[in-house]
């Protein structure tokens, strides 16, 4: 029987971890987290709409129900000329892998001054602790914002959607207390048309947000530093900031960079439509920690994840099985958004022939917190999963 290794328990780990199981492949899942974390219902974790727990599954019960081997462990290194996978404690052999340990980040000098709603879980929860204080306090400023990484120039890791999330649920959130004239928004990043990546037409109606939650925004100038109690930018300007919450852009993993896999300037792993990695038959590169191809607007997105994990298993399966259809990620390349104010959303869509947004007040908070009930129970087989999602 083939020794098969999925790395990482995220997003794309375990919906490639389902999937091979599904096809009949026995599967061993490696994460140094003993739960998946469900980043899009994260954001609602400061503005006390959720708890930690809510937005985690644990990698145990996924076990059980599915039927794959599990190991919490650190990858360190994967060499793929042996085919082995270094753990802490201990070396692995494959003959096939699944790499999706997602991304690392590009941090900004004064990085320790800032949190992120984008890095380790547990942030989340020093970040409501943090709006806390300064709602106890009834005063202060709070700066939200995101960054580039220049190594990356398709820029497909730039993480712009829960930045704005947060300042809509942030100003509603204040807005409920009373708070909404007493403490400060700020929304900062460094491109001139922060969000443009979700299409002409979505791009053009943020202002409206912007002013329906009162933010204020400082944008098209590059930030130099984050410092104690503000957000310094090249120009010499300044936001003065009680709680700020940055979201680096993607970087590639330390694991990659050190383990010789073919990755572009970024470090993102180099895959071809199937999602193999370029120049090795017997390993695939899913979800954040690949570099995308196709259009120039994709971005790095959970749904698209799992697309990848589909097509790389899919391919995987019909390979060993000598089977001669393919499929490519590239043709289902989109962005598809439920973006979330707290007292509504926007539906948001971009693909190749069109871009638009329904904004939904009300009923897209209600239609995201669905699909958050929907991600979980259906990995957790408590409901049957629809098709295409
Ligand atoms: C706040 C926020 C909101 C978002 N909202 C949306 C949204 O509304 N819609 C959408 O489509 N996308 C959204 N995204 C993006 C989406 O969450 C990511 O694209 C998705 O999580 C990528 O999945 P992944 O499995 O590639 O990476 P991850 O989910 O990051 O998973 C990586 C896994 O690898 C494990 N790992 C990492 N390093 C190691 C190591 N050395 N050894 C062992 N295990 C390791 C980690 O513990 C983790 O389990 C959001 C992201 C954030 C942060």
């Amino acid at each position: 029987m083939n020794k098969i290794i999925v790395l990482g328990g995220g997003f794309a780990g375990v919906e490639t971890a389902i999937r091979l199981q599904k096809l009949g492949h026995h599967v061993t899942l490696v994460s140094n987290r003993d739960y998946l974390f469900i980043y899009p219902i994260s954001i609602w974790i400061p503005v006390k709409k959720k708890s930690f727990n809510d937005v985690k599954i644990d990698l145990e019960k996924l076990k059980k129900i599915h039927g794959f081997d599990l190991i919490i462990d650190e990858v360190k290194t994967i060499d793929s000329k042996m085919q082995t996978v270094h753990l802490r404690n201990r070396v692995l052999e494959y003959d096939y892998l699944f790499i999706a340990l997602g991304m690392h980040k590009k941090q900004l000098k004064g990085a320790q001054y800032a949190h992120s709603i984008c890095g380790h879980p547990e942030e989340s929860v020093v970040i409501r602790k943090e709006l806390d204080k300064l709602i106890a306090k009834k005063t202060g400023k709070i700066a939200i914002g995101f960054g580039v990484n220049e190594d990356d120039p398709s820029a497909t890791a730039v993480r712009g959607g829960p930045a704005f999330e947060l300042l809509f649920n942030f100003s509603y959130y204040l807005r409920k207390k009373g708070l909404q004239d007493k403490i400060e928004l700020h929304f900062f990043a460094p491109m001139k048309e922060p969000g443009r990546r979700m299409g002409q037409k979505p791009y053009d109606k943020m202002d409206l947000f912007f002013k329906r939650y009162k933010i204020i925004k400082h944008i098209g100038t590059g930030i130099r530093e984050i410092e104690d109690k503000s957000v310094a930018f090249m120009d010499g300007t300044r936001i003065e900031s009680d709680l700020t919450v940055f979201i680096p852009a993607g970087d590639g993993h330390d694991v990659i960079k050190q383990s010789g896999l073919p990755v572009n300037k970024a470090g993102f792993i180099k895959i071809n439509e199937l999602c193999r990695v370029k120049g090795l038959e017997n390993v695939y590169a899913v979800g954040d920690i690949a570099e995308l191809g196709g259009p120039k607007w994709a971005a790095k997105q959970g749904h698209i994840a799992e697309v990848m994990a589909d097509v790389a298993t899919f391919n995987f399966h019909n390979k060993i099985k000598g089977k001669p259809k393919r499929k490519s990620y590239w043709e289902q390349l989109h962005i598809v958004c439920l973006m979330d104010s707290g007292d509504g959303g926007a539906f948001i869509v971009r693909n190749r022939k069109r871009d638009f947004i329904i904004p939904l007040p009300v009923v897209g908070h209600w239609m995201k917190k669905g699909w958050g009930f929907y991600y979980k129970n259906s990995k957790l087989k408590k409901i049957p999963r629809l098709p295409g999602m």
